[in-house]
């Protein structure tokens, strides 16, 4: 950073601190990962000056030989990765994804199903604060009560009552494999398009550890900084029919110019995913979920669907006298970032946010496995127990800090 520590002295320090978070705290944030150095590189590239409007061929600016050449490299880079007919790779964000998807084939007022926020859903999916829910007509569908899981009769139900035409798949928190085939079948039966957003998994999808929803859905949407390791941005996935939709869609629909850099980011991460490294990192990211949710388990924490089936596990706290708000506080006093979550049970009582989402990515793909996991859920459960006793939180704080020395992300 020697040009930067020249121009801005302070902005430097904060990127250096940043730095020095990020090796010496345990991530757990389910929705965040560390990417590789070369994606670093990348982002901060000279393709981050070039401006783009239009697709590779059909541009509004000259001086882009290479910007299509990258961009079609993502292009068949990502198609081949995701077994998809067509790729967009221009969004800016999984929002700026689903926003193109809803706007490529339907008209403002029309109807979507999806799954509501509190049972974990996302923002984008309708919710009264976004704008979606101000452009369709949402109605949603949750999980069952008693297993906290997506109860497909209701949808079905819903979608025959409601005649949606379309049907949202996928969420921000929800640890279990949705079914893909179960959700086309419904949709077939109401003449309505699938669209499955399926921001948190792209990486695990990429790695073929838990199934995809691309075989089966009109379009698929997710982000690529989530499981998928390569910086910001999102991607579209849909059927050959929908492409040229979904194109004008994203631009000039939604968007103006697109990132080149974060397209490049795009084509990497597609190469590297297709080498082994990252598929055992995918593969490991599940075990080491999986690894946590039992642990957690046995320290008497509830498990929101009793275990997992992804990178995420949904805790519920309330069972040792705690909230997640207070319980987020805690563990990043001791250095483990994670987020406060709405679980199942706390829609029916509205304030409460019962649980703490934690991702076994970032962690992962740190070096981390089971021994480490093992120490985690140790360290959690102390500074949650512990949280008024200083020099048990000081303990805890100092084997965060020896545990981050002996994996560092990117030294
Ligand atoms: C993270 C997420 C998004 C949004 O991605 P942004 O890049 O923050 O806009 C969309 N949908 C789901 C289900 C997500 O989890």
């Amino acid at each position: 950073m020697k040009f930067l520590s020249k121009d801005d002295p302070e902005v430097a320090e904060l990127i250096k601190k940043e730095e020095s978070r990020i090796e010496n705290t345990i991530d757990l944030i389910a929705s965040e990962n560390h990417s590789p150095r070369s994606i670093m590189e990348v982002l901060g590239s000279v393709f981050n000056t070039k401006t783009i409007e239009g697709y590779p061929g059909k541009r509004f600016h000259a001086g882009c030989i290479y910007a299509d050449e990258v961009e079609n490299l993502a292009i068949s880079r990502g198609k081949q990765l995701f077994g998809a007919e067509y790729i967009n790779v221009q969004p800016h964000s999984g929002t700026s994804a689903n926003l193109a998807v809803y706007f490529s084939v339907l008209e403002m007022g029309d109807r979507i199903l999806a799954m509501s926020l509190p049972h974990g859903g996302h923002l984008s999916h309708g919710h009264r604060a976004s704008i979606t829910s101000r452009c369709f007509e949402f109605n949603h569908y949750g999980v069952n009560n008693k297993t906290e899981l997506i109860d497909y009769d209701e949808v079905r139900e819903l979608s025959h009552k409601f005649k949606p035409r379309m049907i949202v798949a996928g969420a921000s928190s929800y640890p279990r494999l949705i079914d893909y085939e179960k959700m086309a079948e419904i949709a077939k039966e109401v003449s309505s398009y699938l669209f499955t957003d399926m921001a948190h998994l792209g990486g695990l999808v990429a790695a073929k550890v838990i199934p995809s929803p691309v075989p089966h859905s009109d379009f698929v949407t997710f982000t690529c900084y989530k499981t998928m390791m390569g910086g910001r941005g999102g991607v579209i996935l849909c059927k050959q029919d929908y492409g040229k939709k979904i194109d004008s869609a994203i631009f000039p629909g939604c968007q103006g110019t697109s990132a080149v850099n974060l397209i490049v980011a795009k084509a990497l991460i597609f190469k590297l995913a297709m080498e082994p490294e990252f598929v055992d990192i995918q593969k490991k990211t599940l075990e080491n979920a999986a690894y946590l949710a039992k642990q957690l388990d046995k320290k008497g924490y509830r498990i929101v669907t009793g275990g997992t089936d992804n990178h995420q596990v949904l805790v519920d706290v309330t069972p040792k006298g705690l909230k997640g708000n207070a319980a987020e506080k805690f563990l990043e006093f001791v250095g483990v970032i994670a987020n406060r979550n709405v679980i199942p049970i706390d829609s029916d009582s509205p304030g409460t946010v019962s649980g703490l989402r934690l991702g076994s990515s970032a962690v992962t793909s740190r070096g981390m496995g089971k021994p480490e996991i093992v120490k985690i859920a140790d360290l959690i459960d102390a500074a949650m127990v512990n949280h008024e006793n200083k020099d048990v939180l000081d303990r805890v704080s100092k084997e965060v800090f020896e545990l981050c020395k002996k994996f560092p992300v990117y030294s």
